[in-house]
């Protein structure tokens, strides 16, 4: 099967271990800049140009989407979609995915467990949102922010009061939440491929950090998940319309929260932990999945 990765640059760790894990699976793998590509929106003949070239005959596309690209990444996945080429994750997926206010209430509505959330436009609102949440200590939340940037632990509600108005006061958007302090500063990262957790990865932070992200200093290590997790994790992928995701859980004395979910998961940490071949699971359900939805879509007219 001809198979695109679609990833900004070819030297990352996931982007060969894709290409690598196709190839040993016996397909054909092209890594295709996705900022390269131009479109031709048409009904008739809708196309993908790259690098002046007409891309044709994929049956998958497994995209690796940058949280700074997505509006022409996805623009990109719709294209193929319009081509009628399967996608790791559909295009709208990965769009709602990547607004943390938006995710959030899509699980919320799928009763699926959430630390306490809150979020506020004006500053005259903020000592009502923080009552809202709890009162301090709590966690605030850039929604721009990634790999723990901006994520701040105010301990007082004088605390809480002044990063908020200092966010606000620059126009950021922010969630505040409950602070989970038995989680104790870690967090679970769970990989799900359909309907299944394949690996899982206990990330723990530095000493004196309450942000578990590995590019924070955190360490990562195996870990059996619970029951519960493990359809937590599942269950908030297929709330959010992802087939491809990695889930991030907080383990709360009211059972696992989820914090957050990514829909262009790093490779490195989780193969590197539980020296489980991800890639070549994913690779395994992108063509079979291909293959289904082919079949499906030929015996339909
Ligand atoms: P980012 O997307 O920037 O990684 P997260 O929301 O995942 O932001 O937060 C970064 C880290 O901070 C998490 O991995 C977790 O360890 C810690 N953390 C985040 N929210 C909470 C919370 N409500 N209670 C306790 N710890 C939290």
């Amino acid at each position: 099967m001809k198979i695109a990765i679609l990833s900004q640059d070819s030297s990352l760790y996931s982007t060969r271990r894709l290409r690598e894990a196709g190839e040993a699976q016996g397909h054909e793998m092209q890594i295709i800049n996705y900022l390269r590509c131009y479109m031709n929106i048409t009904a008739h003949k809708p196309a993908i140009i790259y690098r002046g070239k007409t891309l044709e005959d994929f049956e998958a596309v497994i995209p690796r989407i940058g949280a700074s690209r997505t509006f022409y990444g996805t623009a990109v996945v719709r294209q193929f979609e319009v081509m009628g080429v399967f996608s790791a994750n559909d295009s709208q997926a990965i769009s709602r995915s990547r607004d943390k206010l938006r995710c959030l209430q899509i699980l919320a509505r799928k009763g699926i467990g959430l630390p306490v959330t809150g979020c506020a436009h004006a500053t005259e609102d903020i000592d009502g949102l923080i009552e809202n949440v709890g009162g301090a200590p709590l966690v605030i939340k850039l929604l721009e922010g990634t790999q723990g940037i901006g994520v701040v632990l105010a301990e007082t509600h004088q605390a809480a009061k002044s990063v908020i108005e200092a966010f606000r006061g620059l126009d950021a958007n922010i969630l505040v939440q409950e602070y989970i302090k038995e989680a104790e500063g870690a967090d679970i990262r769970c990989f799900v491929i359909g309907d299944k957790v394949v690996a899982s990865m206990k990330r723990q932070g530095a000493e004196g950090e309450f942000r578990s992200n590995l590019h924070r200093g955190g360490k990562a290590e195996k870990i059996r998940l619970t029951p519960e997790e493990r359809s937590t994790a599942v269950r908030a992928v297929k709330a959010m319309g992802l087939r491809v995701a990695g889930v991030d859980l907080l383990r709360s004395n009211h059972g696992a929260l989820v914090l957050e979910i990514n829909s262009s998961p790093g490779l490195e940490g989780i193969e590197n932990t539980t020296s489980i071949d991800v890639a070549g699971k994913i690779i395994d359900f992108v063509a079979k999945s291909a293959i289904q939805v082919k079949t499906r879509n030929d015996t339909q007219y």
